[in-house]
């Protein structure tokens, strides 16, 4: 039984780099799932598909020729690495993910991610849906303004202009409806362990998971 570690949360909670700094320490495959739907979004732009046709994004989704190789990100052969990581592109994301049928078309390239000696998933429904036996499941909180300002300031940090205020209000439109789609909604699975990162750095939410982990 391949063990694994589910982080979710709202966007900009901190759960990738909490994830990936787990993983790292443990020495766990790391599923971002995000960037699943973040890729799928990309494919429909380059496609000129419409957003809200589920059949056609999803047909996309089961299509999809995603490939991680040394911290870089491929999309039929072409480095995406920087287009995934687009404000732009996880707005479109959070359209294309409330399609049940993308989900489901996501759902078994999810799954594949989990082998020995263990993983780490983050994402929305880790806990709920994809891994719903992960023996620890995380469930990140953070207010929206820290997650702006978080965000905001990891973006001019790689020289991209941002403007807290449309931070802010993307956030909650975001937020609104990730946690109001009818399938697979943003909450904790019932036996998630909650954790406020608002005011801890990284390595304290790392070693909160690890003794979690412990235990
Ligand atoms: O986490 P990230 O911001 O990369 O995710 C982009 C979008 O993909 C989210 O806003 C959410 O709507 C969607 N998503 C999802 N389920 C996941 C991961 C991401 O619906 N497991």
């Amino acid at each position: 039984d391949v063990p694994v570690i589910t982080i979710d949360g709202p966007t900009a909670s901190g759960k990738g780099t909490l994830a990936s700094e787990v993983a790292r320490r443990l020495g766990y495959e790391l599923l971002d799932s995000g960037a699943l739907y973040r890729a799928t979004a990309l494919a429909v732009q380059q496609a000129g598909a419409d957003p809200a046709d589920a059949a056609a994004v999803a047909a996309l989704a089961a299509q999809l020729d995603l490939r991680f190789e040394a911290d870089r990100a491929f999309l039929a052969g072409q480095d995406v690495t920087e287009s995934l990581r687009l404000e732009e592109t996880g707005n479109l994301a959070s359209k294309v993910s409330v399609h049940p049928a993308v989900r489901q078309a996501l759902h078994g390239l999810q799954l594949a991610f989990r082998r020995l000696p263990g993983l780490v998933a983050d994402g929305r429904d880790m806990g709920t849906v994809v891994f719903p036996a992960a023996p620890l499941k995380v469930f990140l909180t953070a207010s929206v303004e820290q997650r702006a300002a978080r965000r905001h300031s990891q973006l001019i940090s790689r020289g991209i202009p941002a403007n807290i205020d449309s931070l802010l209000a993307d956030l909650r439109m975001r937020d609104e409806r990730d946690q109001n789609r009818a399938v697979a909604p943003l909450k904790p699975a019932e036996d998630a362990v909650l954790l406020d990162n608002s005011g801890m750095s990284i390595d304290e939410g790392v070693e909160f998971v690890l003794e979690a982990w412990d235990k």
